[in-house]
């Protein structure tokens, strides 16, 4: 439909960035389904060591918070919207200042998110199927 081709556009990217959101929060599911399963065969045996299996599983899930996060924000981006960097309201773009708290929005905080995620590159441990 033509006449919804420039909103088409926007909601395709945010439809991919949920959908990388989806599965990061699988990971995380899976990373604490893992997590319990190594500490409860460490309060089994008491001989064996999970803590560096554990801390491992734990920093790939701060990892993946990290990146729903700024995922989130681009997100919000494609909707015409930023966070306060002070309170988290959603703000339009092109408030200089947050009507909500008055927190000054730093230069350039209108343009594009500049992160470093690739939109949907799947998670380099994605199971192959
Ligand atoms: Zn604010």
């Amino acid at each position: 439909m033509a006449l919804f081709d420039n909103k088409g556009k926007t909601s395709n990217n945010i439809t991919v960035y949920q959908r990388s959101i989806d599965e990061k929060n699988s990971t995380i599911v899976r990373r604490f389904d893992e997590i319990g399963r190594l500490y409860y065969g460490q309060y089994k045996d008491n001989t064996i060591d999970v803590t560096k299996d554990i801390n491992q599983r734990c920093e790939d899930v701060t990892r993946l918070y990290n990146e729903i996060e700024e995922l989130n924000v681009k997100i919000l981006f494609e909707r015409g919207l930023k966070l306060c960097p002070a309170c988290r309201a959603e703000n339009s773009l092109e408030n200089a200042f947050c009507p909500k708290c008055g927190a000054k929005f730093a230069e350039g905080s209108a343009n594009a998110p500049a992160s470093v995620i690739a939109a949907a590159a799947p998670a380099p441990d994605a199971p192959a199927q």
